[in-house]
């Protein structure tokens, strides 16, 4: 059961279990202190109660228990004063109106001199988050509604064991695990793609080749012994799929493994009413599927990535709740986590994916299968679930599109939007609590292992 060896490579990503956790030992304590201490980093912005789910009705799917409720931000005061809707319409003007794509291209960071001082820019004060531009791995709002949503607090609303389960649940992740078949689009608008390996040659056998073979031996094992385990569950058909099919499929396992540790790390006993690790429910999900756990730290070696080749842009953002002193501090600790972050380097080599001549359509049906998954989230009937499932499919949307859309050539990183660095970063702190629970859980099963 507990065949986990530090010292096997990640497959698709250059780099061990082990180094990762090494790097981890650095990153999680900066990662950790960002989003938990400062306001840039700790409060969302996002349409939570007012989406309905596209796909369904979802009225029967909806949580019930205490825990699955979010408590948003009603009074404004509560909000760093440059955010709040007042600012914004005096900075605007009454009627002021969504600038359009068009003008968040030309002037993404204008800084607004004589009404916010030097060094503001305007990424401080208007959010134009409710619009997608191709470039996006993100959902595009509706633009006929007008709300810009609720702030919510991230430290108060901790990602943990809600209860929400059965149908309601099954159905979302079925749902977003059937985006993952390429070939049968329920996205109008993507392309119909082949089977044929994208990449070809010798790329294509080094990446076959870090293909950590037990891991596959042990696939293989599990689905002769439960042979109704679906391959798309194993992610034993990725096996031969494309890299860039196989990424896609890897990114929502590994975030659903890295919901699944953080629900079985905070739990709730209901027996004695603490909340407090739960061994049993992390051996069921993740340390008997060496496949969720390798998932999971694909996802870590992809975000540390994204983070890292960030560094250099972040290093003149100007990260702004309108108090200069905490503003600076804020940069200097997303500085530390992007400087963390660069410590392995070689950790993914995203030049490899969408490179050959299929690559331009397969990239923009990746794209937009990954915006449908983002859709799918408005069908998750509990508040506390939808709040960081869509945080993270958003953070995870920002990760490709750094990764993916950034100009090779000149090296110019597409302009993100403050909820977008947000979502980042807490998604790259929940994959990094992820990696360290996943650490302390191997102790725990070992330690279980001799008690017996
Ligand atoms: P599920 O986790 O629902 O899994 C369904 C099936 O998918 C499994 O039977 C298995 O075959 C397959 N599977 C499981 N894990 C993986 C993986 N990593 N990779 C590939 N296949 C896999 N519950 C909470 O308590 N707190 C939360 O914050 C929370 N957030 C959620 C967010 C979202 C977006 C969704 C859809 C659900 C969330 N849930 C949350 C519910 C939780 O994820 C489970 O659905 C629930 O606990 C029921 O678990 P289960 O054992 O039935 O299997």
């Amino acid at each position: 059961i507990y065949q986990f060896s530090p010292r096997s490579i990640v497959s698709d990503a250059c780099v061990s279990y082990q180094t990762l956790e090494t790097l981890n030992a650095k990153v999680k304590p900066v990662v950790d202190e960002l989003t938990k201490e400062t306001d840039f980093f700790s409060y969302y912005r996002l349409n939570l109660f007012n989406k309905k789910c596209p796909f369904w009705n979802d009225e029967n799917g909806m949580c019930g228990n205490i825990a699955c409720a979010v408590n948003t931000i009603d009074n404004e005061d509560d909000i760093p004063k440059i955010w709040r809707a007042s600012e914004l319409g005096k900075l605007e003007g009454p009627s002021a109106k969504h600038p359009g794509k068009k003008t968040q291209r030309e002037k993404p960071q204008r800084p607004l001199q004589g009404l916010l001082g030097e060094n503001v820019s305007e990424n401080c004060v208007v959010e134009y988050d409710d619009e997608c531009d191709e470039r996006d791995y993100c959902v595009p709002e509706d633009e006929t509604t007008s709300s810009k949503g609720d702030y919510v607090s991230l430290v108060r609303n901790p990602e943990r064991f809600t209860g929400f389960a059965g149908e309601g649940a099954k159905m979302v992740w079925d749902a977003i695990y059937r985006e993952n078949c390429f070939q049968k689009s329920s996205f109008p608008q993507s392309a119909s793609l082949g089977t044929s390996s994208l990449l070809q040659g010798p790329a294509a056998q080094d990446f076959r080749n870090v293909l950590h073979s037990a891991e596959r031996q042990q696939i293989y094992a599990q689905h002769h012994q439960d042979p109704s385990t679906s391959f798309a569950q194993t992610g034993l058909e990725n096996e031969d799929e494309c890299l860039e099919k196989r990424v896609f499929y890897r990114v929502i396992s590994g975030m659903h493994s890295s919901i699944s540790t953080h629900l079985c790390w905070d739990f709730l006993n209901q027996t004695t009413g603490e909340w407090q690790p739960n061994l049993k429910c992390y051996t069921e999900r993740l340390l008997t599927h060496p496949e969720r756990i390798s998932n999971l730290y694909f996802n870590y070696a992809l975000l540390t990535r994204a983070v890292a080749k960030l560094g250099p842009y972040l290093q003149s953002y100007t990260f702004c709740t309108g108090e200069p002193d905490q503003d600076a501090a804020t940069k200097a600790k997303v500085l530390a986590v992007t400087q963390a972050s660069s410590s392995v380097p070689q950790i993914f080599d995203e030049s490899l994916m969408f490179k050959n001549g299929e690559g331009p359509s397969l990239k923009e049906d990746f794209r937009n299968r990954f915006r449908n998954v983002s859709r799918i989230m408005d069908c998750v009937g509990c508040d506390k679930c939808r709040l960081w499932g869509k945080l993270q499919t958003s953070g995870y949307g920002t990760a490709l599109k750094v990764l993916f859309e950034t100009d090779n050539d000149s090296g110019e990183v597409p302009a993100l939007q403050r909820t977008e660095l947000v979502a980042l970063f807490n998604t790259y702190a929940r994959l990094s609590s992820s990696v360290e629970a996943h650490h302390q859980f191997r102790a725990m099963a070992e330690a279980a292992k001799r008690e017996h």
